[in-house]
């Protein structure tokens, strides 16, 4: 178990499963993408150790660019969904794969996919190292799941809890205990 903050999480995913888990992923889109040039946009802050180590794995010809999407605040989507480092316009009839850390409403992955259209992307498609898609609202599709996990707050491996606990190499999840009623 860590403390994070004011609340008490319990280890999810260790650092070899999280292994196992970037390994099917990376198989995936070795398979689809291999031959098609893209551009992987990690999206900042929470994707950075999912995207790290997701990269290592693919050894054929690709681009990295991260961009940074913001609709969290402490343990709630506000809903707005505001652009930080935007789009870069090197997209422009490329094939791009968007390496997020976690899906849960799909709104920040709807505006980005709405964004990446505008900005003139051959194709899209989307990694998500987590998904909790009982929470799912927007009408997206997420192409690449590392694996679909239940409500409960995660921390750790890159995704954080008011800017805290995002150095941790094990995924963890908020205590029933500590969850919000
Ligand atoms: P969505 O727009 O899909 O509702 O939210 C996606 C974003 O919310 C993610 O990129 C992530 O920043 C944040 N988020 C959603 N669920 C969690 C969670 O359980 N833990 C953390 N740390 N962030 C989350
Ligand atoms: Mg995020």
């Amino acid at each position: 178990m860590i403390t994070v903050n004011d609340k008490h999480f319990n280890l999810l995913y260790s650092p070899e499963q999280i292994d196992k888990i970037i390994d099917k992923v990376a198989e995936q889109i070795t398979r689809d993408y291999s031959d098609k040039n893209p551009i992987f946009l990690p999206v900042l802050s929470g994707a950075f150790m999912f995207a790290s180590d997701l990269m290592k794995r693919l050894d054929f010809p690709c681009e990295i660019s991260f961009i940074k999407y913001s609709s969290y605040a402490g343990m709630r989507t506000t809903g707005k969904v505001k652009s930080i480092i935007g789009i870069p316009e090197r997209v422009k009839g490329r094939n791009v794969v968007v390496i997020e850390d976690i899906v849960e409403t799909g709104f920040t992955m709807q505006t980005l996919m709405e964004d990446l259209k505008a900005a003139g992307a051959a194709s899209s498609s989307i990694a998500a190292f987590l998904t909790k898609s009982s929470l799912l609202k927007a009408p997206i599709k997420v192409d690449y799941v590392g694996v679909d996990i239940n409500p409960l707050f995660v921390v750790g491996y890159g995704l954080d809890y008011d800017g805290y606990g995002r150095n941790y190499p094990s995924l963890y999840q908020l205590a029933a205990e500590d969850a919000e009623k």
